[in-house]
């Protein structure tokens, strides 16, 4: 019947044409609304910087669970950051050093060993002169930048650590805060000063007397120095470090989780002022450089993923691995040019098809995970469709799979996965499973096998352009329960 379907499809259109105007009726004037109360909004916040209020977007940061020193290092890389990172390797601690680019140039290789040996970065702008740095906020923003670029040079690092030369004291207002804030960089100033650069020369035993009259509190954070000329601040260092541990204090390096020191406003010492017109452009700047840190929060994430994956003890058969040109398939042409590495897409474009049996189990692109090429799947639905059931141990942080009499126990604090069948536990170290937004993604195939079954093919579907995997329920393990 062509007549009733046209009519049909007619309708459709007209159906759909009316919803279009209705909603460029509405959506019209609330962008309009939208665009300008975000000038109001805008120019709200220039207000109140200007007037001197600080400005934070909201943070969680977590409290060490003991009494904590963060060492902290500015003004190198230099010629003494090697013996510096010798006493650390020798003491076995961590710590920061806050680098300036210019150093940064000079000595590549000492940021590369400092990120080696696992010690942390952060950003104290490009050449240190208080008065380019505080004349103009715009200065100290390029700095920052050209800081970053020069450690992404020598070492592929980037870092959201910033340490003011000379604090923020008398020198950051409102308005330095609020732009690195945006950015999403976390500004660092010290509660315990060493006093390695009150002036020139001074001894190592006057810098020790120093950091012994504390404050002792439950988070320290040093200041000292690796610069040039400061080998009184070396031959201190073992000390500090052993006066510390004799305290019981644990040793860290900085992390955007770790709540940061600011010294209180004070009287600038410089007289500068920031227009509306400079308000916005660094305003959109950081913005634009937020971004990049979620992209590489994003690639970091991935990164430690495979790391853990370099780890795992594989037991019995391998994972499926999709080639990269069924990836390819199945991305389509979307990823291409911005796809460095197709084998570490963790997110494919197309939906995942588990036959289970007589049933299926459709995963849209987003809700599971492709990392190396192997499948990672949210574990409630693959085990509930499987016949199972999986329950979350908050105290454990643990996902624990019930399926016959195999419990499988995903455990994200000891980051290991523990099998347990007939009274035998088996233990994977660092097995390739995520936690993420509350949700554990498991890889498909290891998690079948261990649970007793198969999968008997995988393909990309070229009709449907789905991936494929069917899974052989074997055992009789599914619907043993009443539940
Ligand atoms: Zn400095």
């Amino acid at each position: 019947m062509p007549s009733l379907s046209h009519v049909h499809l007619f309708r459709r259109i007209s159906l759909f044409l009316s919803l279009m105007l209705v909603m460029i009726y509405f959506m019209e004037p609330v962008s309009k609304a939208n665009a300008a109360a975000n000038d109001e909004e805008r120019q709200e916040t220039y207000e109140q910087l200007k007037s001197g209020k600080r400005i934070w977007t909201d943070k969680a940061y977590v409290k060490p669970e003991q009494p904590t020193v963060y060492l902290t290092f500015d003004d190198g890389p230099s010629k003494l950051t090697d013996r510096v990172l010798d006493i650390l390797r020798e003491e076995g601690v961590l710590a920061t050093f806050f680098m300036l680019g210019e150093q940064v140039e000079t000595y590549p290789e000492k940021v590369r060993q400092a990120v080696k040996d696992g010690h942390a970065i952060g950003n104290h702008t490009y050449n240190h002169k208080y008065n380019e740095l505080y004349s103009s906020v715009a200065t100290f923003w390029k700095q920052i930048e050209q800081t970053e670029q020069a450690l992404d040079e020598a070492a592929d690092v980037r870092t959201k650590l910033v340490r003011a030369p000379g604090g923020t004291f008398g020198n950051f207002d409102a308005f330095y805060y609020y732009y690195l804030d945006q950015a999403g960089f976390e500004v660092h100033d010290w509660n315990v000063d060493s006093g390695d650069s009150k002036r020139v020369g001074v001894p190592a035993s006057e810098i020790i007397q120093t950091v012994k009259n504390g404050p002792f509190g439950d988070e320290v954070i040093l200041l000292m120095h690796d610069g040039t000329g400061h080998e009184q601040t070396v031959k201190a260092l073992p000390d500090i470090i052993r006066l510390f541990k004799a305290k019981g204090y644990a040793f860290a390096p900085l992390s955007p989780q770790v709540k940061p020191v600011h010294f209180s406003a004070g009287k600038i010492k410089w007289n500068r002022s920031v227009g509306q017109a400079l308000h916005n452009k660094l305003s959109a700047e950081a913005g634009e450089q937020r971004l990049v840190f979620e992209e590489w929060n994003a690639e970091q994430e991935q990164g430690s993923t495979q790391q853990e994956a370099g780890g795992l003890q594989v037991q019995g058969p391998a994972e499926e691995v999709w080639s990269v040109q069924e990836q390819q398939v199945l991305k389509g042409t979307a990823f291409e040019g911005n796809n460095r590495n197709v084998g570490n897409q963790s997110m494919p474009f197309a939906p995942l098809e588990i036959i289970l049996g007589s049933g299926k189990l459709l995963f849209e692109p987003g809700k599971y995970r492709m990392i190396d090429g192997h499948n990672l799947v949210p574990v409630r639905n693959l085990i509930e469709a499987m016949g199972g059931h999986a329950e979350w141990r908050e105290g454990q942080h643990t996902a624990a799979v019930h399926y016959g009499s195999r419990v499988i126990e995903y455990d994200f604090s000891h980051h290991e996965m523990r099998v347990n069948q007939g009274g035998k536990q088996t233990v994977y170290h660092l097995p390739q499973m995520e936690l993420r937004d509350g949700t554990v993604y498991v890889p498909l195939r290891k998690t079948v096998e261990l649970l007793g079954s198969h999968i008997v093919s995988y393909g990309v579907d070229k009709d449907n352009g789905r991936m494929q995997v069917e899974v052989a329920l074997t055992g009789g393990y599914a619907f043993t329960y009443g539940f």
